[in-house]
């Protein structure tokens, strides 16, 4: 893998609450109780219960006691906590090959697909063994102080284009999708500063498209080196998005509310000039937020206006506390809903509104469920059913990190569901400071895979068994 993949720092590794985990099995038995408002008297029922271990019967005996012993380390908060110091003294110790030859096999090889494209192909052609799809992520962002010059962007353009080729020219591509970072393109400072002069004057999307066609368009509130910036940036998004036309899906990665409006501003303009005929950028929106709900609908109603396709990543959001710790030192009002309640009822709500849109035009609206929450794949599911919406017609799919929750993905597409993979890839050095992150942001679904543990130890104790009797 290229140096030009540079992971996130580790100041944005957020701390979760530790008390969140009880509440949410307790909301999740009380969602499960209630039933589908959605549902009318006729409606088939989809009975998904990722409870079977013969999800796992596909994963190699060495998969299983590396995905138990993995699982088992993150079941400790304190490692999970520490897990970006603990890494730094380990390799300060061991060495930078030390360090690798220690990672590769155990946290690398669960969450990472691999660092050149033989071994990103290998794990690949497992997954589409498995009916699994890819959707490849570059492990590069940037967050305020972090910029670099023109030339750093540039080399992640050229990371974010050999992504693409990736994508679509292997055997495993099938209706690939990728995952794409703005900020490693667009440098976060400009994000902020549009993201503030959005708040008081709006941004023809137009403006946009045609600084993307090359045109040398200047833009109100920005000065010269803002716009020489900023047009440079939407050209590199210009030049990903047209590689990337037809052949692979790319996703924009929803970041925090400092830079989201910039961010989906960007997003929109390469929607109005690439989703005429169908949804190849989609946008990201995080139910966390309060906001969500009204930011989706005017997507949608954006969409309609201007005349493309919506794709639309629904996630309930990874940087919770972070936006929490800093609209309190703001003095400002919290960003996110008071509790994880409230979050699935805002996911629920706009999974809602979407399927409802796709029922009335599959060809327009396309939606990926990206949760690790079985209520809300459940509910996806039971929604399709109900509304007519073609399991593998593309419309909806799921997703899930590569790695975490493989019993929700391999039920789903042993269903014959389109689901896909957020799969990190790139050296020990470039991805693991991203998946500490990761493991940290998503701690909450971490502390949840002890139903995935279970399900794993299961499987272990039929193979021993099924070995004590000679494979009979
Ligand atoms: C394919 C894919 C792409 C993704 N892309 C993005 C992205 O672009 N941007 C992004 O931000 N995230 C992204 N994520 C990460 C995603 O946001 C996390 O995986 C997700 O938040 C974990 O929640 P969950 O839906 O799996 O389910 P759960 O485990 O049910 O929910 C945990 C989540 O609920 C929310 N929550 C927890 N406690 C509270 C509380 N007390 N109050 C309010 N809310 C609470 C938090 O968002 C927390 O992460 C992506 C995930 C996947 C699988």
């Amino acid at each position: 893998m290229s140096s030009r993949l540079r992971p996130s720092l580790p100041h944005l590794w957020s701390l979760r609450p530790l008390g969140t985990v009880a509440p949410r099995e307790m909301a999740a038995k009380r969602l499960e109780a209630a039933p589908s408002q959605a549902a009318g008297p006729a409606a088939p029922s989809v009975a998904l219960a990722f409870e079977d271990p013969s999800a796992f019967r596909v994963k190699s005996l060495g998969e299983l006691l590396r995905a138990l012993g993995v699982f088992h380390l993150c079941s400790f908060p304190v490692l999970v906590n520490n897990c970006g110091k603990l890494m730094s003294v380990a390799r300060a110790i061991l060495g930078k090959r030390g360090f690798s030859l220690f990672l590769r096999p155990s946290v690398y090889a669960q969450f990472v697909a691999g660092e050149d494209e033989r071994e990103i192909s290998q794990s690949m052609e497992k997954m589409s063994s498995l009916g699994l799809r890819p959707m490849l992520a570059v492990p590069i962002e940037e967050d305020l102080g972090e910029s670099t010059g023109e030339k750093r962007y540039d080399d992640n353009m050229e990371a974010m284009l050999e992504c693409v080729r990736m994508s679509h020219s292997n055997a495993w591509s099938r209706d690939p999708m990728m995952q794409l970072k703005i900020t490693a393109l667009l440098s976060p400072e400009l994000c902020v500063k549009l993201t503030t002069l959005l708040s008081q004057q709006k941004y023809d999307l137009d403006l946009l498209v045609r600084a993307m066609n090359g045109e040398k368009i200047s833009f109100p509130g920005l000065d010269e080196k803002e716009t020489a910036h900023f047009l440079c940036s939407l050209r590199r998004l210009n030049k990903i998005a047209e590689a990337s036309s037809n052949k692979v899906r790319v996703l924009v990665d929803a970041e925090y509310t400092y830079m989201n409006p910039a961010l989906s501003l960007v997003a929109m303009a390469m929607m109005k000039k690439f989703n005429r005929d169908g949804a190849w950028i989609w946008n990201t929106y995080q139910c966390y937020l309060k906001e969500s709900r009204s930011l989706l609908l005017e997507a949608l109603r954006l969409s309609r206006s201007e005349g493309f396709c919506l794709g639309v990543k629904l996630v309930r959001g990874a940087y919770m506390d972070k936006e929490r710790k800093l609209a309190k030192q703001e003095g400002r009002a919290d960003p996110i809903h008071e509790s994880w309640e409230n979050t699935n009822d805002s996911y629920n709500g706009s999974l809602k509104v979407m399927l409802d849109a796709i029922s009335q035009n599959p060809q327009r609206y396309r939606i990926i469920v990206a949760t690790h929450n079985e209520e809300s794949v459940r509910r996806a599911a039971q929604g399709m059913a109900e509304l007519g919406i073609d399991k593998d017609g593309g419309s909806v799919c799921f997703g899930q990190l590569l790695g975490m929750c493989d019993h929700v993905s391999l039920t789903l597409a042993q269903e014959g569901y389109a689901v896909y993979k957020s799969v990190p890839y790139g050296s020990v050095d470039d991805t693991l400071p991203y998946l500490v992150r990761r493991a940290q942001e998503n701690r909450t679904v971490l502390q949840g895979i002890r139903k995935e543990r279970d399900l794993l130890r299961q499987e272990l104790r039929r193979r021993i068994r099924l070995g004590l009797r000679g494979g009979s």
